[in-house]
């Protein structure tokens, strides 16, 4: 720690006085007229239910522009943005490089329904560099890349029951919306109406970091379980770390089972490290998904694995998976533009340094004045969490009634020019965008609201 934070963060810091009230409400006029027409067109008036702001205060924000680490709403508020698209821009929002490289592409046309030499560009620069996949396909989304490697997995190994852990999430395809019912060991409840319980009797749902449980399902499906699927760095739901342990426990116990370890990295790859959570815990998955950040802002999802487990994929094989703007060459240029950046040579240990000198002078800042409050990383992920357990790593230790805190945490951190997602359960994340400069703004204005959350009181 620098010595001048150490004096700020220590003894006396707690006497220093704080601006208790809230700030007087953004200007929301604009985003609640939009909004009230959208209701008319969409449910909820959106197209992806947690921007409706049902879990945070008032009127979801339109967005009209974002640039670097900035975004712009509608009645024209400017933010520091730690959302990114809910990941994707780890570089930042409209990002030359990328935007550049879509709009020279484009010139050519935008989907063809035919291979391009960009498909095989964005392989090349993946494949390069990870040492865990041989062959890969690209899909138009998250969930459909899970969805298929899940398919993948039955295809291969000829089983049909998966293991997926509470707390996880892999897009919103039927075997994956099934959430735990009572017991160690459950058969999914379905988290979604409209799934048929067929689908949820072949997911086995067990908490995360629980060996036990994960041991008590194979011994009663042992011959029975294709895969076991699990977010590396579970990141859906809180920020939920799993250890290395954990995670080479699930290795040994897939190899012993003859089942598939799928790593869902849809949010983890290209964000712990250009060979996400397989290169950051070193443990080789028998398949992985990749989305988000692989296309740059522009709808990309894929799956790999060994030669020998892709050749089962159409039209080599037998398990069939197609999508009309796979492999879209506008969506391959963001890609490639994003991941050339990515795979320069200090670009990890630049944004991951700069995210934890972030993250620690928050807890230091939250510490020294007693705060309920923790903020859980890894890289340039971050998790505010109203807790005073030192860790969280299962899904039943977030206490819902920190929830309520979050809420207000939120609104204060909007007056002050602070976008995060509107869910006490989503993740921030740091891009290379954020300045340090603008890094400092965004600390007052979070350590501001923080004293708002434990020690004010808002007139209205
Ligand atoms: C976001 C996410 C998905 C779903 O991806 P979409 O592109 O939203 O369909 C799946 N798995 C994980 C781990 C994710 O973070």
């Amino acid at each position: 720690m620098l010595e001048s934070l150490k004096k700020i963060f220590s003894g006396s810091e707690a006497e220093v006085p704080v601006n208790y009230t809230g700030k007087p409400d953004i200007s929301r006029e604009k985003s609640a007229e939009l909004y009230d027409k959208s209701k008319g067109y969409f449910p909820g008036g959106v197209n992806s239910p947690v921007r409706a702001f049902k879990s945070v205060h008032g009127t979801p924000l339109f967005i009209q522009k974002g640039d670097g680490c900035f975004v712009w709403d509608a009645d024209g508020n400017k933010f520091i943005d730690f959302c990114a698209s809910w990941g994707p821009l780890i570089l930042g929002h409209n990002h030359a490089g990328v935007r550049e490289k879509v709009v020279e592409v484009m010139q050519n046309g935008m989907s063809f329904g035919a291979p391009t030499a960009l498909e095989n560009q964005l392989a090349e620069l993946i494949l390069k560099n990870n040492k865990y996949i041989q062959k890969l396909r690209f899909t138009s989304s998250g969930t459909e890349a899970v969805m298929s490697a899940i398919r993948l997995a039955r295809g291969y190994t000829k089983r049909d029951k998966i293991i997926k852990f509470e707390g996880c999430y892999h897009g919103h395809s039927d075997s994956l919306l099934v959430k735990a019912g009572s017991g160690l060991v459950t058969f999914g409840e379905t988290s979604s109406a409209g799934i048929p319980k067929a689908f949820a009797d072949e997911t086995i749902v067990v908490p995360l970091n629980s060996d036990e449980a994960v041991k008590a399902a194979f011994e009663q499906f042992s011959d029975q379980i294709a895969a076991v699927i699990i977010e590396p760095v579970p990141a859906n739901n809180g920020l939920l770390l799993q250890t290395k342990e954990f995670l080479e426990f699930l290795r040994a116990i897939c190899t012993k089972n003859n089942t598939l370890l799928i790593f869902d990295e849809v949010i983890s790859g290209f964000r712990v490290g250009f060979e996400g959570a397989a290169g950051f815990y070193q443990i080789k998955p028998d398949i992985i998904t990749y989305g988000k950040i692989i296309g740059g802002g522009l709808p990309v999802g894929m799956y790999g694995s060994s030669v020998e487990i892709m050749e089962m994929i159409s039209p080599d094989g037998p398990v069939y998976q197609a999508g009309t703007l796979s492999g879209n060459p506008v969506a391959m240029a963001a890609g490639i533009a994003q991941l050339t950046e990515l795979s320069k040579s200090s670009f990890y240990k630049d944004l991951n340094n700069k995210a934890q000198e972030f993250t620690e002078s928050i807890q230091r800042f939250a510490t020294a004045r007693n705060y309920k409050f923790k903020i859980f990383s890894i890289a340039s992920i971050f998790w505010f969490a109203f807790t005073d357990q030192e860790a969280i790593s299962s899904a039943d230790q977030i206490e819902s009634s920190s929830m309520e805190k979050f809420k207000v945490f939120h609104r204060e951190l909007l007056n002050r020019g602070v976008y995060l997602g509107p869910s006490g359960y989503e993740v921030g994340f740091v891009s290379s965008a954020h300045s340090k400069i603008e890094l400092e703004k965004a600390k007052r204005a979070i350590f501001e609201s923080l004293d708002f959350v434990f020690r004010g009181a808002r007139a209205d």
